[in-house]
């Protein structure tokens, strides 16, 4: 009896440690409240609610850690694609700018090449599309299309290329860790490595293709990895990758070498989370705490207890303040169709 107890006491002291050592909403404060910034990858959806606790979320963060999450690019939930972009961007204050999605390149790409040029006049940003291990979609490798670098998406990679039309968030493969944390996404590497070799060939074909790949790409889950990365970003000048749920992982990889391949290729990483939308308030302190851990990894060199979701620790990279300018908004700005305006309009020095 007396065992129990002493057990659930010492359960409880662990939780709250817990709980106190990861509550950054109630001790980080930036030292960069002048930098905006703009996740390029969420799924906020259209639901109004959604929209409102999301500028709930932007103003608790502004109050209490100096932080301005200045705009958001939504890339719609796999059942609810956004229909009117202007709408959520008056909706939003200005802060919400829109994606058109395709959730599973294996049944074949949803809009019609032809209809691309339409859907940008629109005021849709980019095209998101979803490319991960077929098995995910498919139950048979030949019931539809595994690689992206299917033939028939061709002439809709063209039409992107021609109009300009970015790839917005394009997610390829699934995170593979090293040898003994291969991760349940995406365990084996030779299947790995065939979705990354069937996007480099759809770049080889595409090279005026302005695309911003997700999660890093999924090629910062080993060192060797990121040296790929380097390899692609080197190859291929449209290439750029969002930082969206990459953070749990960095404790895979070398933090030096981390750290000197964002400063290396500032220009073409971007600041993203890959969160979605959430109907109960009460719980928009979880994602303010996944984007405050975000933010302390890439700003400071504190560490996040417990890493990202109970993981190993994480170390933060301390990253110098032009390297975070870029990360956070001055690529983003460039890379998407109306963010600049935006930006200006919300009252932020765009030149
Ligand atoms: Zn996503």
């Amino acid at each position: 009896m007396a065992k129990e107890s002493k057990k659930a006491t010492i359960s409880i002291i662990f939780s709250i440690t817990l709980v106190l050592s990861t509550n950054l909403y109630s001790q980080l404060k930036t030292a960069y409240p002048d930098i905006p910034r703009i996740d390029v990858h969420t799924h906020i959806g259209s639901d109004p609610k959604a929209i409102s606790n999301y500028l709930d979320l932007r103003k608790k963060i502004l109050d209490k850690n100096g932080i301005d999450m200045a705009v958001w690019i939504n890339l719609g939930k796999g059942n609810d694609p956004i229909e009117n972009p202007e709408e959520i961007l008056t909706l939003s204050k200005g802060r919400i700018l829109c994606g058109i999605s395709d959730y599973s390149a294996h049944d074949g790409l949803q809009h019609a090449p032809e209809n691309l040029e339409g859907l940008m006049k629109q005021g849709f940003v980019g095209y998101k599309i979803w490319s991960g291990p077929w098995y995910r979609k498919l139950k048979n490798k030949e019931d539809g299309f595994p690689y992206i670098d299917n033939p028939a998406h061709e002439p809709t990679f063209a039409e992107m290329e021609r109009i300009g039309m970015i790839g917005a968030s394009v997610h390829i493969a699934d995170p593979n860790g090293p040898w003994g944390e291969r991760t349940a996404w995406l365990a084996d590497p030779i299947e790995y490595w065939k979705e990354i070799t069937a996007w480099r060939n759809v770049l080889e074909k595409h090279p005026n293709l302005t695309v911003v790949a997700a999660h890093g790409n999924w090629l910062m889950c080993q060192d060797a990895q990121i040296d790929y990365l380097r390899n692609m970003l080197h190859t291929f000048p449209n290439l750029h990758v969002d930082l969206a749920a990459t953070f749990q992982y960095y404790h895979l990889v070398n933090r030096d070498n981390l750290r000197s391949f964002m400063i290396e290729w500032a220009d073409r990483i971007v600041f993203a989370t890959d969160i979605g939308a959430w109907e109960n308030e009460d719980t928009t302190n979880e994602r303010i705490e996944q984007y405050l851990k975000a933010f302390q990894i890439l700003e400071t060199k504190g560490t996040v207890k417990g890493g990202f979701f109970g993981g190993p620790d994480i170390v933060g990279l301390e990253l110098p303040k032009d390297v975070l300018e870029k990360i956070y908004y001055k690529n983003a700005m460039r890379l998407y169709p109306g963010v600049k305006k935006q930006l200006y309009e919300l009252g932020f020095k765009t030149e």
